[in-house]
């Protein structure tokens, strides 16, 4: 079931999903060749904790850490630790926050010092990918229109999409309805009306679309282990238009 929500509802929304930016935003200013994951991970939870947010995903199903950090192949849901990033490397850092009952969830994916040609061009897609998937997030729409743009971008750029992950409304729950593939045929599923909250999260890869789970439990590759990437955002539907909660 959708749960549509209020304008204050949304205002609240905002104020964690700012929370979420900002962490991002120092996350992406602290990542160079050397550090761990681990300390990343510290960070953020500092920061949360300062701006009286909860980290959401600490528990979540068990997950034992405040963000997830995937390295190169991995795409999602890899777990924080003593790994260090190496010049070249890719990293998704993807973390949710609650605040006042409410959450926002976003992600970002980054270089570590200087990446190649191939991996910036996956980078600059894959986050093209989710503006157009944004700018898809008006009333006029269905869901797919969502999922149907992101799709368009990924493989006019010659990239796959993940199948086995998807998007998903947000709200006073971390995942919510609907489901927000990254693919598929445009104008089906649920029409898009106001007070729709989505997290928009394409996951897109050089080769394969095919996945594997790591022997953790948690974290998912690429099945030819070439590079992943994902950018998220929350995003309220309103008449205005699309409303992103998780940019500063
Ligand atoms: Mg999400």
């Amino acid at each position: 079931m959708i749960h549509y929500k209020s304008k204050d509802e949304i205002e609240k929304m905002h104020k964690a999903g700012i929370i979420v930016a900002k962490t991002l935003a120092m996350l992406t200013d602290m990542i160079m060749p050397g550090m761990t994951t681990g300390q990343l991970d510290e960070r953020a939870a500092e920061l949360i904790g300062k701006l009286k947010g909860r980290c959401a995903f600490n528990g979540y199903r068990g997950f034992p850490k405040n963000i997830c950090t995937s390295i190169n192949e991995e795409i999602v849901h890899g777990i924080p630790g003593t790994r260090r990033l190496k010049e070249a490397d890719i990293i998704s850092i993807d973390t949710g926050v609650e605040l006042d009952g409410f959450y926002g969830d976003a992600a970002i994916t980054v270089g570590v010092g200087e990446i190649s040609p191939e991996a910036k061009r996956l980078l600059d897609v894959t986050k093209g990918a989710l503006y157009k998937g944004i700018a898809m997030a008006t009333v006029n729409n269905r869901l797919s229109d969502i999922s149907c743009a992101v799709q368009e971008e990924a493989e006019l750029n010659a990239f796959s999409v993940v199948r086995e992950f998807v998007g998903h409304g947000i709200g006073s729950d971390l995942h919510e309805d609907p489901q927000i593939p990254n693919f598929g045929q445009p104008h089906m599923g649920p029409a898009l009306k106001p007070g729709m909250v989505l997290a928009i999260e394409p996951m897109i890869n050089i080769g394969t679309y095919k996945v594997d789970i790591l022997k953790d439990g948690w974290t998912a590759v690429t099945a030819d282990r070439k590079l992943s990437a994902h950018f998220e955002h929350t995003v309220a539907i309103t008449e205005d238009g699309p409303r992103i909660l998780t940019e500063l």
